[in-house]
């Protein structure tokens, strides 16, 4: 693949760079694609099925079915039950999904936890596991073909600083593991900042390189908050398309507690933001 292209935005009079990893494909984009590299570079007779599992909405879900495909390869997803509008709905991330072929298993909330972690316990050589959002050390492979990638394309820019917003905390960690001479920013958006620093301890040692920046407001992930929602448009309006529920939370962080050249890693997921746009118009009647 060729490398993602570098794009200018201008926020609240600061200049700001973007690298458009939103633009590698419409499925299988932003960190997804970064994260599944080993997976996507595996020849097709390595594997016969992928299993996954986690939220109904969730972008890693997307990006697995959209690899899966492409390799013919079989995708089991376990969930906690679904609700009725997700299974009715005719587009977002849940609808795609099974459109590319993947096979959902609905999991009772009280029997879930246990029975994901006797997932891995019975799976055979042809079956690759695939944790929660792709929090996986596999994804290390991928981030390091992004630091070059961003080493290579900043090399003319004063640009010491990139930012990419966090679940898992995944891809920030790999990323700043990967390019120790920049910072890099990252915020938590499923729960705080000392969940998050647990969740990046389970995959490698946090280097110092690798700021968390706390959001001024405690947030809940994937709920409607109107000054998101006016990020999103800001964003929009100054040239290019972020998702609703990571995007919003890191640009309020780096606008309001830094102020050198940033480029912004574009981590995708613009494909749930049909779902949630009705979200927030039936929660704020726009
Ligand atoms: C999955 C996702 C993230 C979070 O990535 P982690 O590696 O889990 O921290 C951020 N932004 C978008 C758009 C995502 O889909």
């Amino acid at each position: 693949m060729k490398n993602t292209p570098l794009s200018k935005i201008t926020l609240e009079g600061r200049e700001f760079f973007v690298k458009r990893d939103d633009l590698i494909d419409p499925y299988l984009a932003g960190n997804k694609y970064r994260k599944l590299y080993t997976l996507l570079k595996t020849p097709k007779s390595k594997y016969k099925k992928i299993i996954s599992y986690g939220g109904t909405q969730s972008n890693a879900m997307l990006a697995i079915a959209a690899m899966c495909k492409d390799k013919e390869w079989e995708f089991t997803y376990y969930t906690k039950p679904i609700s009725k509008v997700i299974k009715e709905q005719t587009f977002g991330n849940y609808y795609l999904s099974k459109y590319l072929g993947m096979k959902d298993i609905e999991i009772d909330i009280e029997l879930y936890r246990d029975y994901i972690a006797t997932l891995s316990i019975n799976i055979d050589e042809d079956t690759y596991i695939i944790d929660q959002g792709g929090a996986d050390k596999s994804a290390k492979d991928g981030l390091e073909v992004l630091a070059q990638e961003i080493r290579k394309q900043t090399k003319d820019l004063d640009i010491k600083s990139v930012a990419t917003p966090s679940g898992t905390g995944t891809t920030a960690l790999f990323l700043a593991l990967a390019l120790k001479e920049f910072t890099v920013y990252t915020t938590p958006n499923v729960g705080d900042s000392s969940y998050l620093r647990e969740q990046m301890l389970a995959l490698a040692k946090i280097p110092d390189n690798l700021i968390i920046l706390e959001p001024k407001k405690k947030y809940h992930f994937a709920k409607p908050y109107p000054e998101f929602l006016q990020m999103y448009k800001k964003t929009k309006e100054a040239g290019v398309e972020f998702d609703l529920l990571y995007a919003p939370a890191m640009w309020l962080a780096l606008l309001e507690q830094t102020d050198e050249q940033v480029l912004y890693v574009h981590s995708g997921g613009v494909s749930s933001n049909e779902s949630m746009l009705r979200r927030y118009s039936q929660k704020f009647s726009l």
